[in-house]
């Protein structure tokens, strides 16, 4: 802060957001031990900051003056035990600061925070996901202060933020020379360590390194005289000032990857992995891709943004640039940086440009290589990724037709086949499938439990034939574009034809026969005893412990898809099901004998089978009442 900046009356107290308290002390608590990390985060900001005034200046060249240069300072005051990090970038209106430095400006954050455990380590993971950088400030300092003026505010337009990292904060107008921020922080006792200028530089090359703005520091030189470090009156750049993406593969190591990925993607964790290339050609452009380790809290949020960051020529054009990558690859993070894009492309541009279909094309490729090569050469990490973004990916099936064959094979399922308790993918389910198995044969339900006790699979275990199990929402959707894998067709468990017969032997064939003959009777009277509530009935072999199950057509809506489309208030004409019954049951061969109460007993049986797939009732209660009259009959 100079001279010329001075702090006005009129001081107001707020409060912050609820969440934001939890943060900051979750943030102080879990982060401590890594502390070092604020100063890259506010780093990170100030890079933000001149990013985005470069940008503002395309539109409105007098907010940047020619020549006039963009950097971060860096400087520390043993005295006054403070660290001040400076940029002359865009700089925050007075009601810019309250938001962006009390609030989180995230929907679904409450909802995450009220479900957050005590379990901090698990927590501390989170932190990174809220864009939360600033507050690791009071990791370090018991006292935050920021000076900013917005860039074409007048000089007494600024405004001072203040806050001991406590419930509140104060904010007053203030005066600042010139545009920009400046962040000071009161270091809490124990600190002292951080106010050396070796120090400090040494944490900015480990994390700031590849910040492309220059981050400048006063140089210091040994005094033999007092016997320390003192500055000699010049100002030296500390990083290399250059943009990572533009630097050959070779000169970048690994750390620098990772720190780059949390400057863009606003992590806390390292990333799972990357892709760095230049492409050349009709579009020339450099892309870095990253895929985080863990999902964001709110990736099913709609309204949430996600993208990548687009450069033109080194300059920053816009976060979250959605375009650049289908909506199936949003968990992917990094930057585009285009050299054919005009400067002052919007959003609307975007959406109908050629380059940038091409640009998306190129990402949408290359994504899906780094999980193949992801899934070839680390299983273990692309079972990581698969848990938390497999859902994604799926519905790239439906959404990207030309490459729905190489998401194919990046599918995993759990499976009936005991895989070590590993996810199979449908190249190692064939791989599997018996002699005289045409089909890869799979069941959905709400969850996998339910879809392994799923009596459909009974036939399944007889015949040693492995299943499929698939639970997520988006399965059903996903088989309706899914329907063949090299050639052999992908079949629900509950539907129509099983395509088995060739796996039976002569008597299983025998006994088939023999069972259509003898139940003829018992299926029509059964029938019209059910009347419309069921399309058919007839005798089955898919069953050895049920005595029924429910079965569709084949291009009929699954059971299970109705259910989710009516949980979700849409309306869809039923489909009637059909009743398959087991002739091998006692119960149903009970039954072929003695007709009395028929009506009641098929009623049962058709309830069971509805029970059994995760279904409900129409009448639970006249259901509980008809099992209770049948126990009661069955004990005279
Ligand atoms: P994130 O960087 O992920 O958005 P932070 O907590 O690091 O989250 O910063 C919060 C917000 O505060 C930023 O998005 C930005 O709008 C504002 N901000 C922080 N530092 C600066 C700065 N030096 N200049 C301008 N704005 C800033
Ligand atoms: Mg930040």
């Amino acid at each position: 802060m100079t001279t010329e900046n001075a702090i006005h009356d009129s001081r107001q107290t707020l409060g912050f957001q609820a969440e934001v308290k939890q943060l900051l002390h979750l943030m102080i608590h879990s982060l401590y031990s890594n502390r070092e990390i604020f100063l890259r985060e506010l780093v990170s900001n100030c890079s933000d900051a001149c990013d985005r005034l470069r940008f503002a200046a395309i539109a409105e060249p007098t907010l940047l003056p020619a020549g006039e240069d963009l950097a971060i300072r860096v400087s520390y005051d043993k005295q006054a035990r403070t660290i001040t990090v400076s940029d002359n970038g865009i700089g925050m209106t007075r009601d810019e600061m309250i938001e962006h430095l009390g609030t989180i400006a995230k929907s679904g954050t409450r909802e995450f925070f009220a479900q957050l455990t005590g379990d901090q380590r698990k927590d501390s993971q989170l932190i990174g996901q809220f864009g939360v950088g600033f507050y690791s400030s009071f990791i370090v300092a018991d006292r935050v202060s920021v000076l900013s003026r917005r860039a074409g505010a007048p000089a007494e337009q600024a405004a001072h933020w203040e806050s001991d990292g406590g419930g509140e904060f104060t904010i007053e107008p203030a005066t600042r020379a010139a545009r920009g921020t400046d962040v000071v922080l009161h270091l809490k006792e124990g600190n002292d360590e951080l106010l050396s200028g070796w120090k400090l530089r040494s944490i900015l090359t480990h994390y700031s390194d590849h910040i492309a703005t220059p981050i400048r520091m006063d140089k210091e030189e040994w005094d033999k005289d007092k016997n320390e470090l003192r500055p000699t009156g010049e100002v030296e750049t500390v990083n290399r000032a250059s943009a990572l993406w533009t630097r050959p593969k070779s000169e970048i190591s690994d750390e620098q990857y990772r720190e780059f990925y949390k400057h863009v993607a606003h992590d806390f964790s390292d990333p799972l992995a990357w892709t760095h290339n230049r492409v050349e050609g009709r579009n020339e452009y450099v892309q870095l891709l990253y895929l985080p380790k863990l999902a964001p809290f709110d990736l099913w949020d709609r309204k949430r943004t996600h993208g990548l960051k687009l450069y033109v020529r080194r300059v920053f054009i816009m976060d979250d640039a959605e375009q650049l990558l289908p909506s199936y690859l949003r968990f992917t993070r990094g930057i585009v940086d285009s050299s054919d894009l005009p400067l002052n492309i919007s959003r609307e541009i975007l959406q109908e440009s050629r380059d940038v279909k091409a640009i998306r094309e190129g990402c949408s490729k290359r994504v899906l290589s780094l999980l193949e090569d992801l899934a070839q050469s680390r299983p273990d990490d692309y079972t990581g990724f698969w848990d938390q973004f497999g859902a994604v990916l799926k519905e790239g099936i439906g959404e990207d037709p030309p490459n729905a064959e190489r998401i194919a094979r990046l599918l995993r399922f759990a499976s009936t086949a005991d895989n070590g308790g590993k996810f199979s993918s449908l190249a190692e389910y064939v791989g599997r499938m018996k002699a005289g198995q045409s089909a890869i044969y799979y069941v959905t339900a709400e969850s996998v439990e339910a879809a392994r006790s799923s009596p459909h699979l009974e036939v399944f275990r007889k015949k040693g034939v492995e299943v499929l199990l698939l639970a997520d929402r988006v399965d059903e959707w996903m088989l309706s574009f899914l329907t063949e894998f090299e050639g052999k067709p992908l079949t629900s468990v509950a539907k129509g034809d099983l395509a088995l017969d060739a796996l039976d032997d002569e008597q299983d064939k025998e006994d088939k026969r023999k069972a259509q003959d003898e139940y003829k009777d018992l299926v029509a009277r059964i029938k019209e005893s059910l009347g419309d509530r069921v399309s058919e009935v007839r005798v089955t072999s898919r069953l050895t412990e049920s005595p029924a199950c429910l079965v569709v057509d084949k291009d009929a809506m699954s059971a299970h898809l109705q259910r989710m489309l009516k949980a979700s208030g849409q309306k869809t004409a039923p489909t009637v099901p059909i009743l398959e019954l087991n002739p091998h049951h006692p119960l149903v061969q009970r039954l072929r004998g003695d007709a009395s109460d028929l009506g009641e007993w098929a009623s049962l049986l058709l309830e069971q089978a509805i029970l059994a797939e995760g279904g409900q009732l129409e009448d639970p209660a006249r259901f509980v009442k008809r099992v209770n009259t049948l126990l009661l009959a069955g004990t005279h």
